[in-house]
């Protein structure tokens, strides 16, 4: 048997909290979702804008939950028969019983944040610092106020390597969350002009991200993408932030990691590199220049936090896109078959001309067409009409044959098109489905992508169900 995660006596004592009831002596994992609960875990009653998890104590505790940490106030109202830890507030005993774990552990940790790439990053780093030792890592995109703090309150007193992605929607956010998280080393994977509704500048998002800096321990390292257009920025406010270590990754010679070599193929990338001066030839199971660049920061991480490099290199030819990231899909259609490029988990300017780049890289069996159908970038704020146009450079770059646009601001790039490449527009995505399936030939890659809202994700599946 293994130990538990927590004893009871060290959550209740770490949540600042008074047991009540008969809690089990032992915690398997933390939970803040009912649904998802396993038996032995506890519960945190958190509150949310839509759901106050104490209407969810009672199935909490049907599903068996170790002890559920509720707040004293509302004891009242949860069944009597209960097992509590009570607490003033039950986010703020999350976030404490996260800072108590931190404390336990010798982990070495990297923390991770950038407008993209930031849970491809996180990916990568499991698969690599697991050749080396005991991870534990970030579930999905758990990175903001309740994500980090749970992902850290669950972190095994034995881990050896901590993995985390830190988010942010505003400024302020990151600072309360990497101190909790305390990293030796933090990458910024890129800056990028997404969320701008809540920004004035690429710049002010800079400094939002460099806030990662405030929490590193000291000695820590920063690492930095060199060919950022916001990588002077970062370097001045990591220095002003008293980071005396600065690594960084990029294309050119110059970066402390950089590619010497990459031969791009269809589903995978071989590259031949310099990590922080040394020579390493590696395969990466997913295509795109930007899973290149990721994977610099990744290298260059493992080679901080004492990982071995060798294994590294050897665990990222098990990388994979994950669904609605990349993943591709061979579907048979008439008497051949098409590829199907499912990007459709999310869209801003800078993974849209990630994922276009990727398009154009993809080889077409002619008669068939690169064929890419996009959804509006969201949350751009003023300048979006002017981001969805600028996508014709890189649409022409790519060698699409065919665009078909979904949404409001795609209507401004739709309008801009040349006729020859206009396959259907329409304001909603599924309008478009009947259209798009009966448009596919053999021969075609088809690459879907759009902010999460413009519902792109029912068009590919539904020519999966199709074909
Ligand atoms: P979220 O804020 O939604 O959690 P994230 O930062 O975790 O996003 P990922 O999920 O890793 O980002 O990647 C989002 C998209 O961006 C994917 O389509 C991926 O292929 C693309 N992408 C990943 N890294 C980069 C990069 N360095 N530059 C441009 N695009 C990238
Ligand atoms: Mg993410």
């Amino acid at each position: 048997m293994s130990a538990p995660l927590w004893t009871l006596k060290d959550l209740a004592e770490a949540a600042k909290g008074d047991i009540a009831g008969e809690p089990h002596e032992e915690i398997a994992g933390i939970s803040i979702d009912s649904r998802t609960l396993e038996p032995g875990d506890a519960f945190v009653a958190i509150t949310g804008d839509r759901f106050d998890g104490h209407e969810f104590v009672k199935a909490a505790l049907d599903a068996n939950a170790a002890v559920c940490i509720v707040s004293k106030d509302k004891k009242d109202g949860l069944p009597e028969q209960g097992r509590y830890i009570l607490v003033d507030d039950p986010l703020e005993a999350l976030r404490r019983i996260g800072v108590a774990a931190r404390a336990r552990t010798d982990a070495r940790v990297v923390a991770v944040t950038g407008s993209v790439g930031k849970t491809g990053t996180k990916e990568a780093l499991r698969l690599c610092l697991e050749r080396s030792g005991k991870v534990h890592a970030s579930v999905a995109s758990f990175n903001n106020h309740w994500g980090v703090p749970l992902t850290l309150a669950r972190m095994p007193a034995d881990t050896e390597y901590g993995v985390f992605e830190i988010g942010m929607n505003h400024a302020g956010e990151i600072t309360p969350l990497v101190k909790m998280v305390r990293p030796h080393v933090a990458i910024i994977t890129t800056v990028q002009a997404v969320h701008l509704e809540f920004f004035d500048s690429v710049e002010k998002i800079a400094q939002a991200k460099a806030e990662i800096f405030n929490g590193l321990e000291p000695e820590g390292v920063a690492v930095l993408n060199r060919d950022n257009m916001q990588f002077d920025l970062l370097m001045f406010l990591a220095t002003t932030a008293g980071v005396s270590r600065i690594k960084t990754f990029g294309e050119g010679s110059s970066a402390d990691s950089h590619t010497e070599k990459v031969s791009r193929h269809p589903g995978s990338s071989s590259v031949q590199a310099s990590i922080l001066g040394q020579e390493i030839t590696y395969k990466i199971g997913a295509s795109g220049q930007h899973h290149v660049r990721n994977s610099l920061a990744v290298l260059t991480a493992v080679v901080e936090l004492g990982a071995d490099l060798a294994l590294a290199g050897l665990a990222l030819a098990d990388m994979h896109a994950p669904k609605g990231r990349g993943q591709v899909s061979s579907l048979r259609v008439q008497n051949g078959r098409f590829d199907l490029i499912d990007e459709s988990y999310n869209a801003n300017p800078a993974s849209m001309k990630a994922a276009l780049e990727v398009l154009g890289e993809t080889p077409v069996s002619r008669p068939g067409r690169r064929v890419a159908v996009i959804g509006d970038m969201r949350e751009l704020g003023e300048d979006a009409d002017d981001l969805h146009k600028g996508l014709a450079d890189p649409i022409h770059a790519a060698a699409v044959d065919a665009v078909y646009c979904v949404g409001s601001h795609m209507r401004k790039l739709w309008d801009e098109l040349p006729g020859n490449v206009r396959g259907a527009y329409a304001e909603e995505a599924e309008a478009l489905q009947d259209r798009l399936i009966e448009d596919v030939r053999p021969g075609d890659v088809i690459m879907i992508k759009g902010s999460l809202g413009t519902r792109m994700g029912p068009l590919v599946e539904a020519l999966k169900k199709e074909y």
